[in-house]
């Protein structure tokens, strides 16, 4: 399976935010979209950073509530791995488990087109596998 198909499942809108908004933004934006993570950007088509629920966590832990009015900016990844709707499931997958991420944005050319979390991947893996599990049944059952 390829991301594309995924992403064709799923859609295209991916939640951005500016590198100048605060944590305190952040998790506004997180928590009204139940999101884990969001890509930084400041035109909404260009990836500068990505933040997630894990790095506030380890930002407020590190210097407690004052961290709250640091900027998105300072505390995101700037090196994003990105996927391409090219890229296979199982290529995706092995991203997430060596890089300890849940989330790969998708892009084009220098544009997002999409974002993939570890829910998408686990839900997308499952169909796959039903879908072999009923062709391996039907296999069996009618003799071969
Ligand atoms: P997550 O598992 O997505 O909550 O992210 C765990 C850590 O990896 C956080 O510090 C994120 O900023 C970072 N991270 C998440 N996604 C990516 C990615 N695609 N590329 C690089 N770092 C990432």
């Amino acid at each position: 399976m390829l991301i594309a198909e995924i992403l064709h499942n799923k859609g295209s809108d991916v939640v951005t935010v500016k590198p100048g908004a605060t944590v305190n933004d952040l998790i506004t934006l997180l928590s009204e979209h139940r999101i884990g993570a969001v890509v930084v950007s400041e035109d909404g088509v260009t990836v500068e950073g990505i933040v997630s629920e894990r790095d506030v966590v380890g930002v407020l832990g590190a210097r407690g509530t004052a961290a709250l009015g640091e900027t998105v900016g300072s505390v995101c990844t700037r090196a994003v791995v990105t996927a391409s709707p090219n890229d296979r499931l199982d290529e995706l997958m092995r991203l997430m488990t060596d890089g300890r991420f849940r989330h790969v944005p998708v892009v084009v050319d220098g544009r997002l087109q999409g974002i993939v979390s570890i829910g998408d991947v686990v839900k997308a893996r499952i169909a796959q596998l039903e879908v072999e599990q009923q062709a391996l049944t039907g296999y069996i059952t009618s003799g071969g």
